[in-house]
């Protein structure tokens, strides 16, 4: 399944708010999301059910991360939620969606652009390995 191609503008004063009223210094996210980065894309597998969703930030909160919700009517949030976890059939890997999101796991989502960042990395490094 490919992954859903939405993308939104990150409201940065209600971020520094809701981190803030959650106790944070905001100050680390705050640099990376007003220095090159005021636009989240949905991190979700193809779906038409449910909000589009970047999550924000990777630390742990009482076992909560947090969110940033939208949906195509301009409508968002901010929300800290479970991870999924549903474990890969491979056993290699876990969701890291939240719980009960929209659309396949994690492991099942291909991003092309991604995906096509990779391989050129690789056919790089093939062209510095026969260099030397
Ligand atoms: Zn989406
Ligand atoms: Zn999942």
């Amino acid at each position: 399944m490919l992954q859903c191609t939405r993308v939104s503008t990150l409201p940065v004063g209600e971020l520094a708010a809701e981190l803030l009223a959650a106790g944070h210094q905001p100050v680390e996210q705050f640099r990376t999301y007003t220095g090159a980065c005021l636009y989240v894309w949905c991190e979700l597998g193809e779906h038409s059910d449910g909000k589009h969703a970047d999550l924000i930030s990777e630390e742990d909160v009482n076992g909560e991360y947090l969110w940033f919700l939208w949906d195509d009517n301009g409508g968002h949030r901010f929300e800290y939620l479970p991870a999924c976890v549903a474990d890969a059939p491979d056993g290699d890997d876990v969701c890291h969606f939240f719980r009960q999101h929209p659309g396949d796991h994690s492991w099942k989502v291909t991003d092309p652009v991604m995906d096509a960042m990779r391989s050129e990395v690789k056919r790089q490094m093939r062209g510095w390995q026969s260099d030397g």
